[in-house]
């Protein structure tokens, strides 16, 4: 390995030794030989002599001003050219995490001049060259927007296009792949596995020589010859499209892209289509069943139906192999071939039951016989969003004082699925007038045509009062919490998806309550740092990943807000929080084996949430004076797995926020994978006649809330409410619950 190896700092902030023409935000470095020897000398110093990028000199700068990059973290920062902007990109995380995952060919989005376009990449690397004593010059992306037009960007106007990543074609190393380190490059006489363009199989073989060709690193792979008889043979590809063997095992070759056909919803040519109601032959006769899932298994031939049937006669929650495709209650979830399914019409003529196997299962299709329309509708595509959803006269029509229903209705069934399993669970009797009316009244309506009339919501809260769970549920504002609570728990009995655990005991809830103590320190604090520190001041953990994670704001009553402003995170990583599972090193990367409580706050690392390590890095976190009190703890480690693998993120995603201003509650929906795709709903947007009228709700367009959740963090603290957008103000001031899903039960990837 190359010798001269440097280690690269930022400089958060002017402190001891920093020279005065250096900002926040500058990259410094030094010889990773000589730091290393620095730390292992023990001497307690607090000055590490570094040198900046563009002077040759050296300076003795205190520790407690630096933060730690990778080189090529360090890197994609340098090609920003505002030390203060450098420091913002630096809490973009994920754009920084997305970056690195860009390969030459890659399709991605760019910005310009606030605009995303599509383009492709075709060189990641230096624009020019530093000064000739500097280590390393900015990464930059050069983008081909088509038709021979081609810019320069840094990473933070670059990331990569989902939608276009999922069309067959230019295929990469699938995300699922553990990412090799950095410090670990292809080098001659590896095995490699590669993709090539037109084949969706890995491709393995071994490389030949690695040499710079036109500026850019490439490999010369000597293939293998493969099982189907194609021949073997040389390539040659760019270094980054080409991963060493050990990093991709075999098995994760087969996953079929599934989603592809769960957005079409047609399966070759039947007209079963998500959603449709099936009848299915098992040994013991006929079972019905709604489809919640279209694809293709790993490791089985053809399209299957994932199914959740009426009967507890399945086999599985909506999983399988351990990977998740749908949400159920358990044992209602089968995985089926499309060719055993056919199509349960409930009318096939007016007044005629379809006969049935059992009583039992012929009184739950009698829900579905409705006025002509008995299908139930899947969730509403991103791509359809405008089409069937924006506009006047949309969304869920509001009626006296029932805007805190209407928006918790709106935010969970519009676009998403993640609770589907409440609308088709087996209902109590006396319960099952509220499903239907939830199924058949509102949510299909919501789906289908994107309206929904205020006398449905009415039927709902009548219903709801008649079962006398509150006197005032058709005339009184209430809090979404207490109706969401109400429906899944109380009526519907849903398993609750949050589990927490605490001093080894499991709490279920339906959402969760951020609490903050008083010690924090957050001022503008994103949702994941609020989510953090209210599990840090809990002593809380999470036992699973939830599908469904419901956040309350911290408030205190009503109407007094914590924070002026909330970022909304629209990932939420939450692979820290959980308590059994494999976490990262904070510095190395690697699997972490020690976790420090006291570590949180600590200043040191600007890096918010839990803080774990490996036990080398650890030992030397805590030598340094001010660590030496700390008492880390074992964390959970999971059995024979590969050491100094980094263990895959758990994140789950946004996909609506509930806001509240003067008792009124609206929404936002995330609808779709890009930035800009952001909705908002009031169901009493505007107001036709006097006592006797009627409410306008409206579902708007929002794509510039998007400006805002871009803008440099430092920019954002600065901007007073009121120069903000309406709708921009109302997202970042007045959230009062935040709604994730897990991205394996959404619909748009
Ligand atoms: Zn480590
Ligand atoms: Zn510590």
């Amino acid at each position: 390995m190359d010798q001269k190896q440097d280690v690269f700092f930022i400089i958060t902030e002017r402190g001891k030794g920093v020279p005065l023409y250096v900002d926040p935000g500058k990259i410094c470095y030094i010889n990773e030989q000589r730091y290393l020897s620095l730390l292992s000398q023990e001497s307690e110093s607090q000055i590490l002599p570094v040198k900046f990028l563009g002077d040759s000199l050296e300076y003795k700068v205190d520790v407690g001003c630096l933060h730690q990059l990778t080189a090529v973290y360090a890197g994609f920062l340098q090609a920003i050219d505002v030390d203060a902007e450098r420091l913002d990109a630096l809490l973009k995380k994920d754009a920084l995490e997305a970056a690195a995952a860009l390969k030459v060919d890659s399709p991605v989005l760019v910005e310009r001049y606030g605009v995303w376009n599509p383009g492709t990449v075709r060189y990641i690397g230096s624009r020019n060259k530093g000064a000739y004593y500097d280590c390393i010059s900015g990464t930059f992306f050069r983008i081909d927007l088509g038709e021979g037009d081609e810019v320069w960007v840094p990473f933070t106007q670059v990331k990569p296009d989902v939608q276009s990543a999922m069309e067959p074609a230019p295929l990469s190393v699938p995300e699922q792949a553990p990412k090799p380190p950095p410090e670990d490059p292809v080098q001659e006489g590896d095995r490699v596995v590669f993709f090539t363009d037109h084949e969706k199989r890995a491709r393995r073989g071994m490389v030949m020589e690695v040499k710079q060709t036109n500026g850019e690193m490439m490999a010369y792979i000597s293939t293998d010859r493969d099982e189907q008889g194609g021949k073997g043979g040389d390539i040659t590809l760019p270094i980054g499209c080409v991963l060493k063997e050990k990093y991709h095992p075999s098995d994760m070759e087969s996953m079929a892209p599934y989603q592809q056909l769960q957005d079409t919803g047609m399966v070759n040519g039947s007209s079963i289509t998500l959603y449709s109601r099936v009848r299915v032959k098992l040994a013991k006769g006929f079972e019905y069943g709604v489809v919640r899932w279209i694809g293709e298994l790993p490791k089985l031939e053809g399209t299957r139906l994932g199914l959740q049937l009426d009967s507890k006669s399945g086999v599985s929650d909506g999983t399988f192999m351990d990977k998740r495709y749908f949400m159920c209650p358990p044992k209602q979830g089968l995985f089926v071939k499309l060719s055993s399914c056919s199509l349960d019409i409930p009318h096939a003529s007016a007044g005629e039951k379809v006969p049935t196997s059992s009583t039992s299962t012929k009184q739950t299709t009698q829900h579905y016989e409705t006025d002509g329309e008995s299908d139930n509708v899947p969730p509403v595509n991103s791509e359809d969003v405008e089409r069937l959803l924006i506009g006047r006269m949309k969304g869920i029509q509001g009626h006296c004082n029932s805007c805190y229903m209407d928006s918790a209705l709106f935010s969970l069934f519009s676009c998403s699925s993640v609770l589907d399993s409440l609308l088709f669970k087996p209902a109590e009797p006396k319960d099952q007038p509220i499903q239907r009316t939830l199924l058949r009244d509102i949510v299909n309506p919501l789906r289908r045509h994107g309206f929904v009339e205020a006398s449905s919501v009415m039927r709902l809260r009548k219903q709801l009062q008649e079962r006398g769970y509150c006197a005032t549920f058709t005339t009184d504002e209430k809090d979404p919490e207490e109706f969401l609570s109400l429906i899944m728990n109380k009526i519907l009995s849903l398993e609750p998806p949050i589990k927490l655990c605490s001093g080894g005991r499991i709490q279920s809830s339906f959402c969760y309550q951020i609490f903050l103590d008083d010690t924090h320190n957050l001022i503008l604090p994103t949702v994941q740092q609020l989510m953090e520190q209210s599990f840090y001041s809990g002593q809380l953990k999470l036992s699973e990943v939830p599908s469904c994670l419901i956040l309350q704001m911290p408030r205190f009553g009503k109407n007094f807000k914590m924070f002026q402003k909330i970022i909304p995170s629209l990932e939420l990583d939450i692979t820290a929080l959980i308590s059994e599972g494999p976490q990262q090193c904070l510095l190395c990367g690697g699997l972490a084996g020690l976790e420090c409580a006291e570590c949180f706050r600590d200043p040191a690392f600007n890096t918010n949430g839990f803080k774990y390590f490996c036990h080398t890095c650890s030992s030397q976190v805590h030598s340094h004076p001010s660590r030496r009190s700390h008492k880390p703890c074992p964390c959970f480690m999971p059995d024979g797995c590969l050491h100094s693998v980094a263990p895959p993120r758990d994140k789950m995603e946004l996909f609506a926020v509930l806001c509240i201003d003067t008792s009124h509650y609206v929404s936002f929906l995330k609808y779709g994978p890009n930035t800009t795709d952001w909705a908002f709903f009031d169901s009493m947007s505007d107001r036709e006649g006097e006592s006797d009228g009627y409410n306008i709700p409206e579902v708007r367009a929002c794509p510039e809330v998007a400006r805002y959740l871009d803008m440099p963090l430092t920019q954002l603290a600065h901007l007073q409410p009121r120069d903000m957008g309406d709708l921009a103000k109302r997202l970042f001031c007045d959230a009062y619950m935040y709604l994730y899903q897990s991205p394996n039960v959404s619909l748009y990837h």
